[in-house]
């Protein structure tokens, strides 16, 4: 096979299948076990479970390839993780009957990899915070190849397939290899895909940007006063996760600002948060580049040192936005 075809099929297989768990997590109102990281951030037996999947299926298709992924079983190996470990390995025995607490802390830990020539990025849930409010959330895989990210998978399993329609049916996926376009297909039937393109042209009453449901995870006022400037006048979608890209992608939305908190100044973006959405976006027809309007930067390690807050836009709309922003 050419053109990342193996890679884009595992990427597709490993996150419908983290999704299965995810999705039953919630729908059959599992204790998601949540468990605070050193940051204050929550984590869920459904995060854990999601990495392990996902590690698995990576390690046993190319087992060559280094994977960097947001969790570790830390948590699950300490004396006081026992019973959480115990729930994870349960849900991950549902999908994957060799699934024992051991083998499931050692897929987990799969996701320690250093960034190199060829990595995995994964997020096993992007949005823990929508997933525990019952919002969005996303699985997120890319694969990156010197620097660049070259496959991306995306499940949103909370995301209707049409926008506008919270009725029509839930789970989205989003699939791009770049310079082959991107794709939104149900979850359910991730081969029955279509192209998707973001909506073109200029910003205008009616147009709508998209932010974080989370006021710390960006900065809403600085949002408000560009969105102003630029004449919209439509409210914001928010949204968590990067279902956001997905949204921007297939024409929800013409712009996702995620300006610097000014309460975590010193906060830098993490490569999972962004590789698989930015391709996306890029595929869509879109542009993606950080404040100062640098490319975002996959390729120094787990954090985006150099990068400061993300814009991504139709196209378009990107210059005018950079300028407006002033920090080139
Ligand atoms: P969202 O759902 O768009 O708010 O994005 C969720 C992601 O925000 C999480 O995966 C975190 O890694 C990330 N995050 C945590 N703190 C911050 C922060 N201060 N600024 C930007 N992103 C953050
Ligand atoms: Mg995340």
């Amino acid at each position: 096979m050419s053109g990342y075809a193996r890679e884009r099929q595992v990427a597709i297989e490993g996150v419908a299948l983290a999704a299965r768990l995810t999705a039953a997590v919630r729908a059959e109102r599992i204790d998601p076990g949540t468990l605070a990281k050193a940051d204050r951030s929550p984590v869920t037996i459904a995060d854990f479970g999601s990495q392990a999947a996902i590690c698995r299926r990576l390690r046993e298709a190319f087992p060559a390839d280094p994977i960097v992924a947001e969790e570790d079983a830390g948590p699950l190996r300490a004396p006081g993780g026992a019973a959480a470990l115990a729930a994870v390995a349960g849900q991950v025995q549902r999908l994957l009957p060799e699934a024992t607490p051991a083998a499931v802390c050692d897929w987990i830990d799969a996701g320690a990899g250093d960034v190199g020539a060829r990595f995995w990025t994964l997020d096993p849930i992007d949005g823990t915070k929508g997933f525990l409010r019952d919002d969005q959330y996303a699985i997120a895989l890319a694969l990156v190849v010197e620097g660049r990210v070259e496959v991306a998978a995306l499940a949103c399993p909370a995301l209707p397939l049409a926008a506008g329609l919270p009725d029509s049916p839930h789970g989205t996926l989003f699939v791009a290899v770049r310079g082959q376009g991107a794709e939104m297909a149900p979850l359910h039937a991730p081969g029955s895909g279509a192209p998707i393109r973001v909506v073109r042209g200029p910003a205008g009453p009616a147009v709508r940007f998209a932010e974080s449901v989370e006021p710390a995870h960006g900065d809403q006022a600085r949002h408000a006063a560009l969105a102003r400037a630029l004449g919209i006048e439509t409210p914001p979608l928010r949204m968590d996760s990067q279902a956001k890209y997905g949204a921007l992608a297939r024409g929800d939305a013409v712009l996702y600002l995620r300006l610097p908190s000014p309460d975590a100044p010193g906060y830098r973006e993490k490569i999972w948060d962004h590789a698989a959405g930015a391709l996306i976006v890029e595929e869509a027809g879109g542009r993606v580049t950080d404040a100062a309007g640098r490319p975002l930067d996959f390729a120094g390690g787990r954090a985006m040192e150099r990068n400061r807050g993300v814009v991504a836009s139709n196209g378009d709309l990107h210059e005018r936005v950079l300028e407006a922003l002033g920090e080139r």
